[in-house]
């Protein structure tokens, strides 16, 4: 180093000469994020800094090599940055030290190797009729698509935007050794492309991908529920470097009926009946989802009392559930003067006082002593 200017590690970090190891780090991280040449492509500049940023913090962060520093104004050890300097060790050293300070935080470069991916799965809703749930229906359904661009073929350059990636080479990775073993990585310049682009593909704007929108027919199978999801197998986004393309999801919303509810297989109405159809029992027409059924009331029913219409529920797979009916009995208003005399007469004969108001009340009298 006879001759060479001296470096001002401390300079260099813009800290004090008596900074604690705690700032220096701070300060490193601030500015190795600054000049990292993943934030400043085709920037000389910034790689310079960055390749003095992290010297200054290699000597600086270690307590040995910093005392010598202070006190010798260099650092005399083998590995100390000296003439020969290899700019991919010292990058690739940042480089690991950066991913182990903040995670992901430049990407996880193993995962854009040119190895066969999956492409991604896409999720729509679709909403349908209840009458499309219970029998089945075919819609059509839109998704908008990351579709390869055809003018680049995904690489993102337009037609030799691109050079030759000059810090791998070409490879897509690199190899540098750290005490006896040899490592080799993606390159994270190209990102294991071996390309870097120059240029952009003015199609896609430089991404490789455009959008499309696919129109195509589902089929809702019969008996489908609110909640279900569909797979269709390959219609999400496209794979890469030959990978299957990923699946397409679609969420079922079901839209309510005014009268049928439904729970699985089954379908539950709820039906008003007379006070005559109630106490003497008849025979009443009940809409069903396949068609109009009979269902005979039994002499004495209840409000709130269920009948059961077997196997016409909703088909499923084969099986067909029931339809379940409740009964609201409804109490006639404004009666006829002819209605109201039958039913004074109906009260006479069953014994009731309608004169005496009070009669249900004496029936509590107990209870409030
Ligand atoms: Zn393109
Ligand atoms: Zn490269």
């Amino acid at each position: 180093m006879v001759g060479e200017k001296m470096k001002d590690y401390y300079e260099i970090l813009g800290v004090k000469r008596n900074a604690t190891a705690e700032e220096i780090k701070k300060r490193f991280r601030e500015l190795a994020i600054k000049y990292h040449p993943d934030r400043n492509p085709d920037n000389s500049q910034a790689e310079e800094k960055f390749k003095l940023i992290n010297e200054a913090y290699s000597v600086l962060s270690d307590p040995k090599k910093r005392a010598q520093y202070d006190q010798f104004g260099r650092v005399d050890e083998a590995d100390s940055f000296g003439g020969g300097f290899d700019f991919s060790t010292v990058f690739n050293d940042v480089f690991e030290d950066l991913s182990s300070m903040f995670g992901d935080i430049f990407g996880d470069y193993s995962s854009r190797r040119k190895r066969p991916q999956k492409g991604d799965d896409i999720g729509i809703n679709l909403t349908i009729d209840f009458k499309e749930a219970v029998f089945g229906a075919k819609k059509e359904v839109k998704i908008k698509h990351k579709k390869v661009c055809p003018d680049c073929k995904g690489t993102g350059s337009a037609k030799g935007g691109y050079q030759v990636c000059p810090y791998c080479r070409g490879r897509g990775e690199i190899s540098y050794s750290q005490g006896f073993f040899s490592v080799t990585k993606t390159c994270p310049k190209c990102g294991g492309t071996g390309r870097i682009i120059t240029k952009r593909c003015t199609t896609c704007g430089g991404t490789g991908y455009v959008y499309d929108e696919e129109k195509f027919i589902v089929n809702i199978q019969q008996g489908i529920e609110d909640g279900n999801i569909i797979r269709v197998h390959g219609k999400g986004e496209p794979g890469l470097y030959g990978g299957p393309a990923g699946d397409l999801y679609i969420y079922i919303h079901v839209r309510e009926h005014e009268f049928f509810k439904r729970k699985g297989r089954d379908i539950f109405v709820e039906i008003p009946i007379s006070i005559t159809q109630a106490a003497l029992g008849a025979t009443i027409k009940v809409p069903t989802i396949w068609r109009e059924s009979e269902l005979m009331i039994p002499p004495g029913t209840q409000t709130g009392d269920e009948f059961k219409l077997k196997k016409k529920g909703v088909e499923l797979n084969g099986l067909r559930g029931d339809q379940i009916v409740k009964v609201r009995v409804v109490i006639p208003k404004n009666l006829s003067k002819r209605q109201k005399e039958l039913l004074e007469e109906f009260a006479k004969e069953s014994g009731e006082d309608l004169t005496y108001k009070e009669s249900i009340l004496n029936k509590f009298k107990n209870f409030f002593k």
